[in-house]
């Protein structure tokens, strides 16, 4: 086994929750103060303890595939493939990572478990198992870190397979080529980010992806949920750093050229990117590089509202300034921000004298506050960049707070999803979602979600806002939001919220996903998003790529 096959042993990672079964969020003694300001954001009066069950007392039905098709199944797969069927593996893949797949494992309600985890370590492992499904009618999920927070790896079937297997990529994780001359590389799909980084960065390279899931998400899962690293401004999206991919597909295999561009018909890679393992598996794929940065400078500045902050980014952004990163949060989300960093009384004192500054400053009593990052291998060309920033977001009535904000947000950047299980032990829940809209439909957007939330929340609950990724014709918004768990009816008060929030998305004609994806939640909303023309189109693809159906059943599509 590989070290870092080992280091990713699924018993060393939360079946329930995020990240490393040792690692949580640190709140430095001051738990009780944060549930003293989450209840009061919430309006819960009381947080009873919400432990979630034991993964050894859940149930499960035996394997309906039977020990000797595993076994004959097992064989025809190379040495180093896995094939596991104990009761862990199976329920710790049974679903993603989103607050829904959280509050059904945490209380141990799994409709389905895979029938069977296989972890192939090459392509012709793939091979061999997608022909095995095929032949008994068996559906496959394919899976990366299973980081998905839209049901994207949810063990599911339809009326008419047998069984489902899970095919865990992670065994197939190694950075195959690098090629410093086109500044490109080749990589196999199952590789988790810190694995990536660290080989291309040994080598002064940097693919610049990193999504908040970064530690726990593999570039295959990026590529085929078209997912946004957090300094996408400056390294691009998971589709647009993608130069070709090579994918298994029931019906035979797809290889793209690797080459720059091609004008060569639609873009059978951008069918790639985005097929969400309902199309094929994707082995490998080619990414393009850049130099590791030598300039990194993050920085604070506020605005007194925030279309101001908006409309500083818009600015930033067409006059073509390379940022890395213009991560604006509302007001709500910077005053909440502010609460939890400054819970120690020394804080909130130093935090009160700068309330005051800002008051005289006229950013009144709840600024936000806009996260300015620059990354530059040429440290006058950063500066610059970063000065010329500066120089914008004065304009719309910023104010510069200096680097501290900045850099206490870079050291913690991956921190964050561990706080939701700590949540998520009283009562509280926390979910998010995402959309991107044009500049002139951006204010509409955010309060059309912003508002869906709130009065679906009815007094229960907070929502938060901000935008991370822009671009000259648009941005991204982000919703955080928080509330007292209906512990009556949790997963029906979950769904209310999420059809709330999306109806209110198709409605106002932005995107039911900036960078998340479809999978089976999403899926309701597709035709919103596409038309039944584009999903006649859609439809069509997957019958010629998977014509008996077994990849990924009910995610992407949704039924006719
Ligand atoms: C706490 C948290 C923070 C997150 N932050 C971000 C963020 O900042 N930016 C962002 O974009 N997303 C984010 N996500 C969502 C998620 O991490 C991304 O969608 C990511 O791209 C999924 O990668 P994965 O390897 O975990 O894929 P999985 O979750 O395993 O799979 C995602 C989808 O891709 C398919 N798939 C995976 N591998 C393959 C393959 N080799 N071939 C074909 N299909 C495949 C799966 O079937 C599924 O449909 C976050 C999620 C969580 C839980």
């Amino acid at each position: 086994m590989s070290v870092h096959a080992k280091k990713y042993d699924r018993r060393n990672l939360k079946w329930n929750g995020w990240g490393w079964n040792d690692a949580t969020y640190d709140l430095k003694g001051h738990d009780d103060e944060l549930f003293r300001v989450l209840s009061e954001t919430t309006g819960a009066t009381e947080l009873p303890a919400t432990p979630s069950v034991d993964w050894e007392a859940i149930p499960l039905k035996p394997s309906r595939i039977a020990k000797r098709t595993q076994a004959t199944f097992a064989a025809s797969l190379s040495a180093e493939a896995v094939v596991a069927v104990d009761a862990y593996e199976r329920i710790f893949h049974s679903m993603g990572r989103s607050y829904y797949d959280l509050l059904r494992l945490r209380a141990g309600q799994l409709s389905e478990v895979f029938d069977l985890v296989v972890y192939p370590a090459c392509v012709e492992d793939v091979q061999a198992v997608v022909r095995a499904c095929v032949k008994n009618g068996w559906a496959l999920v394919p899976f990366g870190g299973g980081s998905s927070v839209v049901g994207g790896v949810e063990a599911e079937k339809g009326e008419d397979h047998k069984a489902i297997v899970c095919l865990d990529m992670t065994r197939m994780g190694r950075v195959l080529e690098v090629d410093r001359y086109s500044l490109v590389a080749r990589v196999e799909a199952g590789c988790y980010g810190p694995v990536l980084e660290e080989t291309l960065q040994r080598q002064g390279l940097t693919l610049g992806h990193y999504p908040q899931s970064f530690e726990f998400s593999t570039i295959g899962g990026w590529i085929a949920a078209r997912s946004s690293g957090q300094q996408s401004n400056r390294y691009g999206t998971a589709a647009a750093f993608l130069v070709s991919a090579r994918m298994v597909m029931p019906s035979g295999e797809l290889r793209t050229l690797d080459v720059p561009k091609t004008a060569a018909g639609p873009s059978l890679l951008q069918v790639i990117a985005g097929s969400e393992g309902m199309l094929g598996v994707i082995v490998d794929v080619t990414v393009r590089l850049h130099a590791v940065p030598t300039f990194r400078d993050y920085r604070g500045v506020l605005f007194p509202s925030f279309g101001a902050g908006a409309e500083a980014i818009r600015r930033i952004v067409q006059a073509g300034i390379p940022a890395a990163m213009l991560r604006l949060s509302d007001e709500d989300e910077t005053h909440f921000l502010t609460m939890v960093s400054t819970m120690s009384p020394r804080k909130k004192l130093r935090q009160k004298l700068l309330d005051r500054v800002l008051q005289l400053r006229g950013m009144g009593t709840r600024p936000c506050i806009l996260l300015l990052g620059v990354e530059e291998d040429d440290a006058a060309w950063g500066a610059a960049a970063r000065d010329r920033a500066l120089s914008i977001a004065r304009e719309c009535g910023g104010f510069h707070v200096g680097a501290a904000p900045g850099t206490s947000w870079y050291a913690g950047r991956f921190n964050m999803p561990y706080l939701r299980d700590i949540i998520m032990d009283r009562a509280l829940g926390v979910d998010t979602l995402e959309t991107s809209a044009l500049w002139d439909n951006l204010d509409a957007t955010y309060q059309a979600v912003r508002g869906a939330l709130l009065r679906e929340l009815n007094g229960r609950g907070a929502v938060m806002t901000h935008i991370s990724h822009s671009y000259s014709a648009g941005s991204s918004l982000y919703f955080t939001f928080f509330f007292a768990r209906d512990l009556d009816d949790e997963v029906g008060q979950w769904e209310r919220l999420k059809r709330a929030a999306s109806d209110a998305i198709a409605q106002t004609g932005a995107t039911i996903s900036h960078h998340h994806g479809v999978g089976r939640d999403h899926a309701p909303w597709m035709a919103a998003e596409v038309g039944e023309s584009g999903l006649e189109l859609l439809r069509g693809l997957k019958h010629v790529a998977d014509p008996t159906g077994i990849l990924n059943p009910g995610k992407l599509l949704p039924p006719r």
